[in-house]
């Protein structure tokens, strides 16, 4: 069996932390069956430091080879003077870019230990299991024009265009579509063709991918605006939702909020298939950031990146039950009570470490 390569950039402020727990559990997988061929590099404000960019070409080289990247998190206080174009956020950028990340897949799980966290009632989210798809490099956050003009009687008409292609759309589309045969095979479209020209383009793509290609996933469409109702009023009706750029934007932070703490979100970036392997370029990253007010001192909950290894067992190693065992010893651990700071609800109790966390998961794998 050839090596699984994973690229490890743990980045900044509690980035090196939470990644310590993810080495445990890779670990843990190598001594049972599966191996992973790890390499580690920096980016963000500590790549800065060693060499005056936010990622380096040497680090984009290996990147680019890797089958997979997990990052941390980049970025801090450190680094709030350095000069536009290296500050630690353009690693990030760059790794999207250069890797040609264009799907960007938010799940939203609730696990029943943490149910009471949601700003919504059990009931509605117990169980809850859904894939949020976003379209990442297109869309009004690209189109062209884009300006502020000076219309010279003292207005001004500020300018963005929503601009996608076919092409953008089906690729988006079949990343949803292979996601959903993975998951619960259903896929809802959201877009908003009733005002917008490119939502009318959007909703005849996906049908016509799912036509040609995916006959066997369940589709539906659904209006944007709707879609945010639904998503919040009855979201477990949901398996995947596959919408644009900035709909993607808004909805996907709108399903974060359904299963509570920032410590517990994992995300994946995904390009396109390689013609050869199959295989997509792909980085897995939390969602949360490098959390500066507590980098350092132990109390970072690890389990947004150790879920965002998860995502990478599933999507890029084709080890689904590894992914599944992962996220049950998460489930367990959180069952079993095990929390870190930010996981105390308002009745308080006692926190575990960073390491405590990693631990427990790795005993209950
Ligand atoms: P960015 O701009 O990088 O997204 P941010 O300030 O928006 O940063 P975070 O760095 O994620 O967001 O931090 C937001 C809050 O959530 C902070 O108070 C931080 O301590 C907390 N937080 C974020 N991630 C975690 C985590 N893994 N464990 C515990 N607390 C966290
Ligand atoms: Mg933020």
């Amino acid at each position: 069996m050839m090596a699984h390569d994973l690229l490890l950039l743990a980045g900044d402020g509690i980035g090196p932390e939470v990644m310590g727990e993810v080495k445990k559990v890779i670990g843990w997988f190598n001594a049972n069956g599966m191996d992973f061929a790890v390499e580690e590099d920096l980016v963000g404000g500590c790549a800065y430091d060693a060499h005056g960019q936010a990622v380096s070409d040497a680090t984009m080289d290996k990147a680019l080879r890797a089958d997979a990247v997990l990052l941390g998190a980049v970025g801090g206080p450190k680094w709030d003077k350095v000069p536009y174009e290296v500050r630690p956020e353009a690693g990030l950028l760059r790794l999207r870019k250069d890797l040609e990340l264009f799907a960007n897949l938010r799940p939203a799980k609730c696990f029943d230990a943490l149910a009471d966290f949601s700003s919504l009632k059990r009931e509605l989210i117990e169980g809850l299991d859904i894939l949020i798809v976003r379209e990442l490099t297109g869309g009004v956050y690209f189109g062209e024009p884009k300006e502020i003009r000076d219309l010279g009687n003292g207005q001004k008409r500020a300018i963005d265009t929503q601009v996608y292609d076919t092409y953008e759309i089906e690729r988006i589309a079949a990343v949803a579509f292979d996601m959903a045969r993975l998951r619960d095979n259903r896929v809802c479209s959201m877009e908003k063709r009733n005002v917008m020209r490119s939502g009318v383009l959007w909703n005849e793509v996906v049908t016509q991918v799912h036509q040609d290609r995916y006959g066997d996933v369940q589709l539906s469409h659904m209006l944007a605006d709707a879609g945010g109702m639904q998503l919040v009023r009855a979201p477990k009706q949901f398996d995947v939702i596959v919408t644009d750029n900035l709909f993607g934007d808004m909805l996907s932070d709108v399903a974060a909020m359904l299963t509570g703490s920032l410590g517990m979100l994992p995300s994946a970036s995904l390009g396109a298939p390689d013609a050869a392997t199959g295989r997509r370029k792909a980085l897995y990253e939390p969602v949360h950031g490098s959390a500066p007010d507590i980098a350092g001192q132990g109390k970072a909950n690890p389990i947004a990146c150790i879920l965002s290894f998860a995502m990478a067992l599933r999507y890029s190693f084709d080890a689904g039950e590894a992914a599944d065992r992962l996220e049950k010893a998460v489930e367990s651990v959180l069952a079993q009570g095990v929390r870190t700071g930010d996981l105390l609800g308002p009745n308080g109790g006692a926190a575990v470490s960073t390491a405590q966390m990693g631990d427990a998961i790795v005993a209950a794998l």
